[in-house]
């Protein structure tokens, strides 16, 4: 990164990019969620609900790569092997066993709340530290908010129908 730029953001920058690889880690395992989810699920509105499973597993690979950007520019160095995913992530990974669409929703619900939090809590240290890591993270968080929304919409509709 150019030199004024890490300069700005002044100290607790290795802090700051280990907290993005965190973020990095749970944005990798849950794009893998939702991508093997959405290939499993059954039951009742199974098409629509692959189809925004599907939606959001792109989010999220698009969340880890402005994750890594970031942290490129501010000297580190992002995650370099699948192994240190597990061993980095807040969130955690949780395996679609049981396939069934209630199943999965609340899983990926329960991801998406441990994300929002996550978020929320970087943006408060980030705040007056690193304005421009500050506004990455407040557009990942955006999306983290909608995804929860979305998918507590489809797990409503699942109700309705019963
Ligand atoms: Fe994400
Ligand atoms: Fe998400
Ligand atoms: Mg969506």
């Amino acid at each position: 990164m150019g030199t004024k730029g890490r300069e700005i953001v002044g100290e607790g920058v290795e802090k700051i990019i280990e907290k993005l690889n965190k973020a990095l880690a749970d944005e990798w395992l849950a794009y893998y969620q939702y991508w093997v989810g959405a290939k499993v699920v059954k039951g009742p509105l199974r098409g629509p609900v692959s189809a925004e499973l599907s939606e959001h597993a792109g989010e999220e690979l698009a969340h880890a790569e402005k994750l890594a950007e970031r942290i490129i520019q501010l000297g580190g160095t992002p995650l370099l092997k699948p192994e240190d995913w597990l061993k980095m992530t807040n969130c955690g990974y949780e395996a679609p066993e049981d396939p069934s669409v209630s199943v999965v929703l609340s899983q990926n619900i329960k991801g998406e709340q441990c994300a929002i939090e996550v978020y929320k809590g970087l943006l408060s240290e980030l705040k007056d530290k690193d304005v421009v890591t500050y506004d990455l993270v407040l557009e990942i968080l955006e999306d983290e908010i909608e995804h929860e929304e979305d998918l507590e919409n489809l797990k409503e509709d699942l109700e309705s129908m019963r």
